[in-house]
């Protein structure tokens, strides 16, 4: 049995190492191998408790589910409606904000719509 901090340690790096924004249950599938007994539980709370500390962050997405980003630098996302792939797009109103004397500490912006693969095959093209 792994200590408990070895298996935050290794729940951190899932998470930090990929630009995948894993769901706890990913996170949990890919280290099941390392650590057999883990729980999901274990891997939600430890994830939650990862992003409290702002280490990681946790990303609450327009379809109810909760991913988790090794990177907290500023920027928003876009979610693909039909495989559930997550990325990272830029920093958005920056400029826009600055100018109101806005000081921005978080975002929660996902942009949602089709990744380019699922686009091809969908047939759909930007309006
Ligand atoms: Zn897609
Ligand atoms: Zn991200």
């Amino acid at each position: 049995m792994l200590k408990y901090s070895k298996q935050r340690e290794l729940i951190e790096q899932a998470v930090v190492s990929g630009r995948a924004h894993p769901s706890a249950s990913e996170v949990y599938n890919s280290l099941r191998p390392l650590c057999p007994n883990l729980s999901l539980g274990t891997v939600y709370r430890n994830l939650t408790l990862l992003s409290e500390k702002g280490v990681i962050q946790k990303l609450h997405m327009p379809d109810g589910s909760d991913r988790f980003d090794g990177s907290t630098h500023n920027h928003a996302h876009a979610l693909c409606v039909s495989c559930g792939k997550v990325q990272d797009v830029g920093a958005l109103f920056e400029p826009e904000l600055a100018e109101t004397g806005f000081v921005m500490t978080g975002s929660q912006l996902v942009i949602t719509g089709f990744c380019e693969s699922c686009a091809e095959r969908e047939k759909i093209e930007n309006a």
